[in-house]
């Protein structure tokens, strides 16, 4: 039997489950102090004979197996997390392998695995909610340099008639500061489930996220596009990105049908933590193999 984590700023779902990606038990644990979630999280899990754990995590976190803060969460803003190390914790509690990456990396497994790029060898799994991060799997892999991308933070282009300063701490206007939810929030005064009959808010928020796509189509030449998180509930979205991404790629690049390309999560609200017990999959071939 396989753990899996997704491990959020908000909540830590946890689950057992098997290498077919077949998830048996479930739970959800509010992120609070590491203290009080980890004991839980430790507390579900002591209840099986777990081969592996596999954790995709908030971040940013470090990725580098050779780097001495390996396995933990780094410079989030979330203070009580900061510098935690979260793959050691579980580790002194389970002594198992552990596999460890980002939660939109663990997302892009899944949905390459089992949902929406299924078959596929390379698909690109994007979130849009409280921030915006991708992941990426190229040729099977998950994406992986100096640490793990980071592509919710790419610069875009401003609209013209947009005059909202953005919202992300690190680089103001930012896809991620101009087009996550409390940038939207921010911009429009209210919640984006309050803002449904608002066409422009969802016509601006497809004209960010096209440049982004257009960057990665550009960089990655992903064979999928999924996109994910509570922003992207607004379905309307998605024809407002196939409209600006088709005028920016003006045929530039050869891409399948738009509405076959960019898609919903084939896991749906599963595919963060399956692709989770993905990585407990790879922690235990890894293993086997020295
Ligand atoms: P998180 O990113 O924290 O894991 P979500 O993916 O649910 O969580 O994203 C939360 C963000 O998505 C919030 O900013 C929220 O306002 C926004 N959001 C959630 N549901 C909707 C919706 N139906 N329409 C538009 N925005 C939404
Ligand atoms: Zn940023």
């Amino acid at each position: 039997m396989l753990g899996a984590i997704e491990a959020g700023g908000t909540k830590f779902v946890c689950a057992v489950g098997d290498v077919s990606g077949q998830i048996i038990e479930q739970v959800t644990i509010p992120t609070t102090i590491p203290e009080e979630t980890m004991t839980a999280v430790i507390d579900f899990f002591k209840q099986y004979e777990l081969e592996a754990i596999g954790i995709g995590s908030f971040g940013p976190i470090d990725v580098d197996t050779e780097s001495p803060t390996y396995g933990y969460i780094t410079s989030t803003p979330k203070t009580a997390w900061k510098n935690y190390p979260l793959v050691q914790a579980i580790k002194e509690a389970f002594p198992v392998p552990v596999g460890f990456n980002t939660d939109v990396n663990a997302a892009a497994l899944g949905e390459a695995a089992f949902g929406a790029a299924k078959g596929l060898d390379s698909c690109l799994y994007i979130t849009v909610g409280t921030g915006i991060g991708a992941g990426a799997v190229v040729q099977g892999k998950l994406v992986q340099g100096l640490s793990h991308p980071e592509m919710g933070h790419i610069l875009v282009r401003r609209h013209p008639q947009d005059s909202y300063t953005g919202k992300c701490p690190y680089h103001k206007d930012c896809l991620e500061g101009l087009a996550a939810g409390p940038a939207i929030e921010e911009r429009w005064g209210e919640k984006g489930f309050h803002l449904v009959n608002r066409p422009e808010v969802w016509d601006l928020e497809g004209y960010y996220i096209a440049q982004a796509l257009m960057q990665y189509i550009l960089i990655l030449s992903p064979k999928k596009i999924i996109l994910g998180g509570g922003v992207m509930k607004q379905e309307t979205i998605f024809a407002s990105i196939n409209k600006y991404l088709a005028e920016l790629v003006n045929e530039y690049v050869a891409l399948p049908e738009l509405t076959d390309y960019i898609v919903s999560p084939g896991l749906g609200d599963r595919a963060g933590i399956t692709g989770s017990l993905m990585l407990a999959s790879l922690a235990l071939q890894e293993d086997d193999q020295q």
